[in-house]
């Protein structure tokens, strides 16, 4: 169901009899979701639940949860990330040109003759969660920490000792200021 082309009648049919799923899948079916992971590691794991039924306005519609667990790689180390995430996601479906397009329904798609994948609807829902930049959240946490400190040039024992003669100093200072 998920990975076959549905159309809009296939939706309709499903939802009528009010299809529950629920499924791991496998990360490499989703082929955009993978060329961001990090593909050393097999640890990335997407989860889904679904049920398609109908709405009140009588559309078919898909709502449940994605849970993801995705080895992403950190933009500024290039090291593995961990990332969890619960996303919960409701879509409604019209037929395209159907004269009772909800105006106000904002979250619907819009099914034409191209019918519609689902597993893709469920990709875009996990890419969309993802965040802007892919990061640890803490420079520490960062891979090769050594070569991106002295990079960066954040403190470490050499800048300490370097900051030494100023302290010793600011003590001599102190003393004359006595
Ligand atoms: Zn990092």
């Amino acid at each position: 169901m998920l990975h076959q082309k549905l159309f809009f009648k296939d939706l309709l049919d499903y939802s009528t009899s009010k299809s529950n799923l629920s499924k791991k899948l496998d990360v490499k079916q989703m082929p955009r979701l993978s060329e961001i992971i990090s593909l050393d590691n097999d640890s990335s794991t997407v989860s889904i639940s679904a049920t398609l039924k109908l709405n009140d306005q009588l559309n078919p519609s898909i709502s449940g949860e994605i849970i993801a667990s995705l080895s992403l790689i950190c933009q500024r180390c290039l090291g593995s990330l961990n990332w969890n995430e619960t996303i919960e996601y409701s879509v409604d479906f019209i037929k395209e040109a159907d004269p009772h397009t909800g105006k106000n329904n904002i979250d619907y798609i819009s099914i034409n003759d191209e019918g519609i994948i689902l597993l893709d609807l469920l990709e875009d829902e996990v890419l969309s969660s993802l965040p802007m930049s892919i990061m640890h959240k803490n420079i520490e946490l960062c891979e090769n920490i050594d070569k991106l400190s002295m990079f960066l040039g954040s403190s470490d024992e050499e800048t300490e000792k370097k900051n030494k003669p100023f302290s010793d100093l600011s003590e001599i200072l102190g003393k004359d200021g006595n």
